[in-house]
């Protein structure tokens, strides 16, 4: 062996590949390349602090974020059955166990109520770290419940997305979510209930085409990948070049697909003016006109 001469090749970091969120104490920044402190990019909710961009946020981050302090979590032990014993490079029911133990949720999404800045209100938070955050059987049955609360207890009702579309693993059984969802939130609307929805990284497929572009306000984040099919796909049928920025927040607000892009720093308040706006009460307004009444 040569004295002067390292034997192996160090690894060479690949510019191309953008980083992913690493488990270690540093993260580089997707947007502005710089090295962030783990500590203070989760104190600033996943926000880079130096250029604004966002990181993917997990399901119970988002809930911590919206609600003022408590809130009450619902069907939290739906599990899928795997109706239709799939399987692909891998049976569906190993990749639900993997996703159980990973995330240590029975499934894409949680569904809880609390107080957002003072108004009582139900917010469905999607889980992307659960396969890629579909919409099975289970995430259409949360959320179309969750919705019923909302009628039921007259709150307004919020869901962020954060998913790849609807779960082929459920086939049919998936899709049908999509005309689930929306018929609770028909009836929601019905009611004279609000209903927002939130759009985050990444909103495609089977949620973008159905619930997610129903809100009174359709609301995204800043730099979010939102749309039906992905842009190679749409490149590759219509044989043309896709403008610059093609699907992300910004070119989508321009072109009249969302109301509001809104920092995620901000949503809390943005969602209480709006509930505001929309005629809604604070909870706590609502509690003390009650007392005259009763008494
Ligand atoms: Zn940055």
């Amino acid at each position: 062996m040569a004295w002067f001469k390292k034997a192996k090749k160090p690894i060479d970091a690949d510019p191309s590949k953008p980083s992913r969120v690493p488990e270690g104490l540093w993260v580089k920044c997707t947007g502005c390349s710089k090295i962030l402190y783990n500590k203070d990019l989760s104190q600033n909710m996943s926000v880079c602090p130096k250029c604004g961009f966002h990181f993917r946020m997990g399901s119970l981050d988002r809930i911590k974020s919206l609600f003022d302090g408590e809130w009450t979590e619902y069907d939290r032990d739906l599990m899928s059955t795997d109706p239709l014993r799939f399987s692909d490079t891998k049976p569906y029911a190993k990749r639900l166990k993997a996703s159980i133990e990973s995330t240590g949720m029975k499934d894409a999404v949680v569904v809880a109520s609390g107080r957002i800045e003072g108004y009582d209100a139900i917010v469905a938070a999607m889980e992307y770290g659960f396969i890629g955050g579909s919409m099975g059987v289970v995430v259409g049955e949360k959320i179309t419940r969750g919705i019923e609360r909302a009628i039921s207890t007259r709150r307004p009702m919020v869901i962020v997305s954060c998913s790849g579309g609807a779960r082929m693993m459920e086939g049919a059984l998936s899709l049908m979510q999509m005309a689930k969802i929306c018929a609770a939130l028909a009836h929601l609307a019905q009611e004279r209930l609000p209903y927002i929805s939130v759009l985050t990284d990444p909103t495609t497929g089977g949620v973008t085409a159905s619930f997610a572009m129903l809100g009174d306000l359709n609301i995204a984040e800043p730099g979010a990948l939102i749309g039906f099919a992905g842009p190679r796909v749409i490149e590759q049928t219509i044989r043309q070049k896709l403008p610059e920025g093609f699907q992300r927040s910004e070119f989508l607000l321009e072109h009249g697909m969302l109301d509001l892009i809104i920092d995620r720093r901000e949503m809390k308040a943005a969602l209480a003016r709006a509930f505001r706006f929309m005629g809604q009460h604070p909870a706590e307004e609502v509690e003390t006109a009650a007392i005259p009444a009763e008494a």
